[in-house]
């Protein structure tokens, strides 16, 4: 089996057909670059002289998505739209749930490829959708280096079990997807027919992501981030950047919240607007491999994400306090009737309105940008723990906060950082107040290890 057919996997029983297109459902990897799925899709095309038709199903119900999230979507898939006519591929906006929109548009589809989530919702599509088309749905996995699957069959212990099954596969699975020669002289698609009402919303995307966004009912009170701009070319950018200034210094910088010495790729990776393999290739040809800066961002990017992707996947209930292991429920439970100085509500939470000062100012990055540092990320959920009576409550606090506010929410990442607050992938403590045998997290910490008067600072 070749590193490539790992990737593959059947969600129905049914033949492949003759049909008049070959379908791309675009849901997880929203690029025409380092794409698998749309590269299969299209050599798959090529060898049955069919035209490929790349369609994404845009709903305005994505569980916990507002404003801030479809502006970037869209700015990314604005790029992506562009991208592919210029590769000649036929692109089509549907609008509604996904398992409607796209079984509606595989009809007349020889086959329909997809790429993969490991997140409940859009599993949830993928199911329907493979038990309601016509002909074979497949699967391709792009945005993760080696296959969930592969890595495990099991929901794993700690980074570290992790990290062991993973090292001897990377090598493996490091070919980035060769970009397929696709010909679409054939006779000419009628993309009509594939989604009635189309091409409205792809010439409004042309027109600006904000026509799209303007025609869909989502919550708008969260506004777009002033600082981060969707799309490959913004995300490649940064990259180059990182690469660049920082990534030589990586292992001993990026911990300091007032250097921000980090990629700030993660929404772009949560939008699949960027391959995790191509920024690992990139890194990989920048510095040795026994370098630390390149040792220490590609445990961040490959063995802390894959690690969030396998809890997810093997964890029905990452998104609540039910997930955490017994042992760190049962201490946090146990010390839920300790005295907490401060109780806030939501509201004060919310508007950062709490008496610790580095607390806020992380809360106000996040609520101007899209995205709080991420050491910041775990003194902020920990702080969480001891403003709420049970831990069960702090947990969907913070879920709905990160979920709400970060550009990267709604990520098997944030699901992971959220339970590490609370003990997953971590081992006991010695036991305090309020924590009990969990990991704690001061502001004295903060104070001893950065400069985060300096970072306060910045974001009062
Ligand atoms: C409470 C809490 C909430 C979090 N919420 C999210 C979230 O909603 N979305 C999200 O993507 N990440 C989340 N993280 C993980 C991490 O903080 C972010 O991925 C990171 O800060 C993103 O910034 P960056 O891209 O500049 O990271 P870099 O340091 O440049 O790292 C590169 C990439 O590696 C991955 N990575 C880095 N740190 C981690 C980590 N600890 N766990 C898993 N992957 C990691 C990310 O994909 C990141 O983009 C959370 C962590 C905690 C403790």
């Amino acid at each position: 089996m070749t590193s490539n057919d790992a990737r593959v996997t059947r969600l129905n029983q049914l033949p492949d057909r003759a049909g008049r297109y070959v379908l791309y459902w675009m849901q997880t990897s929203m690029r025409a670059q380092h794409n698998p799925a749309l590269e299969s899709a299209l050599a798959y095309a090529s060898e049955r002289g069919l035209p490929c038709v790349v369609v994404f199903a845009l709903t305005d119900r994505f569980p916990g998505a507002n404003g801030r999230h479809y502006r970037f979507l869209l700015e990314g898939l604005a790029e992506t739209q562009t991208t592919l006519a210029q590769r000649k591929v036929g692109f089509v906006v549907l609008h509604g749930a996904p398992e409607e929109t796209v079984t509606a548009a595989a009809s007349e589809a020889a086959v329909v490829i997809t790429d993969a989530s490991y997140l409940r919702e859009p599993r949830r599509w993928r199911s329907e959708i493979a038990a309601r088309v016509n002909t074979t749905l497949v699967q391709i996995e792009g945005d993760v280096v080696v296959p969930v699957g592969v890595a495990s069959p099991k929901e794993e212990y700690s980074a570290a079990t992790l990290r062991r099954k993973l090292q001897p596969l990377i090598a493996e699975f490091s070919e980035l997807p060769l970009e397929q020669p696709y010909d679409s002289d054939g006779s000419p698609i009628d993309t009509t027919s594939v989604a009635p009402g189309h091409p409205h919303l792809e010439q409004l995307l042309a027109e600006s992501p904000q026509r799209v966004l303007d025609e869909l009912s989502v919550d708008r009170r969260i506004p777009a981030s002033g600082e981060y701009r969707g799309g490959f070319s913004e995300a490649e950018r940064r990259l180059s950047e990182f690469i660049d200034r920082r990534l030589a210094e990586y292992a001993t910088r990026r911990n300091d919240p007032a250097l921000s010495w980090v990629s700030n790729l993660s929404a772009y990776l949560h939008f699949g607007q960027i391959s995790p393999l191509y920024i690992a290739r990139r890194a990989q040809a920048a510095l040795p491999p026994d370098h630390p800066g390149l040792e220490s961002f590609l445990e961040e990017l490959i063995v802390r994400r894959e690690l969030a992707m396998n809890f997810t996947f093997y964890n029905p209930h990452y998104d609540s306090f039910e997930c955490v292991p017994d042992w760190a429920k049962e201490t946090l439970r146990v010390h839920s009737t300790d005295t907490r100085s401060e109780l806030y509500t939501l509201r004060q939470l919310e508007q950062a309105e709490t008496s610790d000062a580095y607390w806020n100012a992380a809360q106000r990055q996040m609520l101007r940008t899209g995205k709080m540092h991420g050491y910041m990320r775990m003194y902020w959920g920990k702080r969480l723990i001891e403003w709420h009576r049970r831990p069960e409550e702090a947990f969907e606090t913070a879920v709905y906060l990160n979920d709400t506010y970060e550009l990267d929410g709604r990520d098997p990442n944030g699901y992971a950082g959220i339970a590490w607050c609370f003990g997953k992938h971590d081992r006991g403590w010695p036991e305090r107040p309020i924590f009990g045998k969990v990991r704690s997290m001061t502001a004295g910490g903060l104070k001893r290890k950065f400069d985060i008067e300096a970072y306060a600072e910045r974001w009062r």
